[in-house]
């Protein structure tokens, strides 16, 4: 074959497929969009096409179909052949992004190469938006008509993300688990991975889930020195910058004696583990990386394992599942955030049909693609309204503030919130 370059590492992965077509009902977009080419066998025979070099570089039908992906890797699930299908689509990305770049493109290039690559330039970029979300003047600046439909919908993503997002965190701070008491148990030692944008905007559940830990007898270390995952960089094609990201993690954590790296965002949990593979090519970090990502566990996952211990102060709420794509079809994670749910104490639990399909969040897909990001927000509300649920849970930064936006917007009297906060609650 002769290959374009990043594809050409993942060649064989391409030809694993042999085009039998059971993804195709998993796949979202071919759901909604109903093409063949949106489907994950189209972009797999679009990619081999270039691979081939039957198809260009250039070819506007493939930067449109490939850039409509949502990365939610439901096809690998589903797949018997055992197509690694986010990796190759990662390496098509990075090929395009060397190809052609829109301005948009650009814009976004520039902040993930400049400003998510420094947890300082990000700490004075998401200052503003903080204090923002805070004003009473946001609020009716985004229910009015005034701003451009792309800055009203980040504006009412952003106001997803304010602590007082979903009240019921409410739980006075005396209450919780004092850090110093708890830690006296067991004496186990983890790392805390705190993401970029979950660092600077959800320190409701950051703060949540260092207290549950403490509450297990976990001593818990945050390594201040540690940076974005790089999944952002990678889902984009800047694999240079997640690789560069990734060496950095990598020597921070690995002056951690710590039994496990605990992460609460599934895509930065994916990213994680996945660093082994992005790194096979570098001789000095290899199995550095490995070493890293064995020791990666999301909060669920680590919970269970050590044996879950909920508080006793009863929820009374009724709760449903909304199973992240990068926990669920990425990570494999499917059981562990189930178990801990259901044993949260006073809780109702119902299912959520097509629980593990994409909500439409998809990293910053909800704001390139709003359209089809909205047409899928808008199934998985019908189904969440049928629940009757208090309350949705959901273990990724992204999905929390598309579905928060969603059910606002559609006027459900539905709290969205990551399972380890509505644990945290149960804490005397
Ligand atoms: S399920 Fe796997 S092998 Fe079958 S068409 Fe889809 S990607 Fe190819
Ligand atoms: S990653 Fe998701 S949207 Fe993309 S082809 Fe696979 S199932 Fe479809």
């Amino acid at each position: 074959m002769a290959v374009a370059r990043a594809l050409a590492h993942e060649a064989e992965k391409l030809l694993a497929c042999i085009h039998c077509g059971l993804c195709l009902s998993a796949c979202p977009t071919y759901l909604q969009l109903g093409d063949e080419n949106d489907s994950p066998r189209g972009r797999l025979y679009l990619m081999r096409a270039v691979a081939e070099g039957r198809l260009p570089m250039t070819s506007e039908a493939l930067a449109r179909h490939i850039d409509l992906c949502l990365g939610c890797r439901a096809c690998e699930t589903v797949c018997p052949s055992g197509v690694r299908y986010g990796r190759v689509l990662e390496a098509m990305r990075a090929d395009l992004a060397r190809e052609r770049l829109t301005l948009g493109q650009r814009g976004a290039r520039f902040l993930l190469n400049h400003v998510f690559t420094s947890p300082m330039r990000l700490r004075w970029i998401f200052a503003p938006t903080r204090w923002l979300r805070r004003r009473p003047f946001a609020r009716r600046l985004a229910e009015g008509g005034l701003l451009p439909a792309r800055l009203k919908l980040a504006l009412e993503l952003l106001l997803a993300t304010s602590p007082e997002a979903d009240s019921i965190f409410t739980l006075p701070r005396e209450r919780r688990p004092s850090p110093s008491a708890s830690a006296r148990g067991e004496g186990r030692r983890v790392a805390f991975f705190a993401g970029c944008v979950a660092r600077e905007l959800f320190e409701q559940t950051n703060r949540a889930t260092k207290e549950v830990l403490m509450a297990h007898g976990c001593e818990v270390e945050d390594p201040p020195d540690q940076v974005c995952c790089g999944a952002l960089h990678a889902h984009a094609g800047e694999l240079e910058t997640a690789r560069a990201l990734a060496r950095r993690n990598v020597r921070v954590f690995e002056r951690c004696a710590a039994e496990a790296l605990v992460v609460n965002v599934a895509g930065c949990g994916a990213m994680l583990k996945e660093y082994g593979e992005l790194l096979a090519g570098d001789p000095e970090y290899a199995e550095r990386a490995r070493a890293f990502a064995a020791r990666v566990r999301d909060i669920s996952e680590y919970l269970i394992e050590i044996g879950l211990r909920p508080g006793s102060r009863p929820v009374g709420l009724t709760v449903t599942y909304d199973a992240p794509c990068h926990l669920h079809h990425a990570q494999r994670v499917t059981t562990a955030p189930l178990e801990l749910i259901r044993r949260i104490p006073g809780i109702t639990f119902v299912p959520l049909v097509e629980s593990e399909i994409c909500c439409g969040s998809a990293g910053i897909y909800n704001l390139r693609h709003p359209e089809l990001a909205d047409r899928l927000l808008h199934r998985k509300l019908e189904h969440l309204r049928r629940t009757g649920a208090d309350v949705v849970l959901t273990g990724n930064a992204g999905c929390l503030m598309h579905l928060r936006r969603g059910v606002r917007r559609a006027g459900l009297s539905i709290r969205v919130m990551h399972p380890i906060e509505l644990l945290a609650l149960t804490y005397e």
